[in-house]
């Protein structure tokens, strides 16, 4: 599966992920852009579209965000994770092991592409202004 999604505004990115619900849902969703291209925008649409409720999160442990729901939501963010090592420390591999929709924004800084099974990649550019292009492969 491979699909061009082009998006305009915050608003359309969000109708693209909820739009995505029935392909995504109980997979793993490596997504990989730029600061500010709209990964963690789309993870949020995500969960709201699918009904799931953002669970308190310690301000010091701001790695993984889970949103809980029917099928719960994990939302990773390695972006300030420097070592490897560091996700075993944080239980990651454990984690998704789990029943859930993954989400791992910055998956690409440890080659994640080489240690998971299966994944479903979405890759956003910014092409300047609001305008996204989501480029979405299974
Ligand atoms: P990332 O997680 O990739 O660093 P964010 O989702 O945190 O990016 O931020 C994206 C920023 O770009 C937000 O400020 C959002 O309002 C803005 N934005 C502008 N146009 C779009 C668009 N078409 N889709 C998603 N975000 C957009
Ligand atoms: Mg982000």
């Amino acid at each position: 599966m491979s699909l061009k999604i082009n998006t305009s505004s915050p608003e359309e990115t969000a109708e693209a992920a909820k739009n995505l619900i029935s392909i995504l849902t109980g997979k793993t969703v490596l997504l990989n852009g730029n600061l500010g291209a709209g990964k963690t925008t789309f993870v949020k649409a995500f969960a709201k579209a699918s009904g799931c409720k953002e669970e308190g999160s310690s301000p010091t442990f701001t790695l993984m965000q889970r949103y809980r729901g029917e099928t719960d939501i994990l939302h990773f963010d390695l972006y300030r994770l420097n070592h490897f090592e560091e996700l075993e420390t944080i239980g990651f591999f454990e984690t998704m092991e789990e029943n859930a929709t993954k989400f791992i924004e910055w998956a690409e800084k440890f080659s994640l592409e080489d240690e998971l099974e299966s994944f479903v990649k979405i890759d956003i550019k910014n092409l300047g202004g609001n305008k996204r292009e989501l480029h979405i492969k299974e």
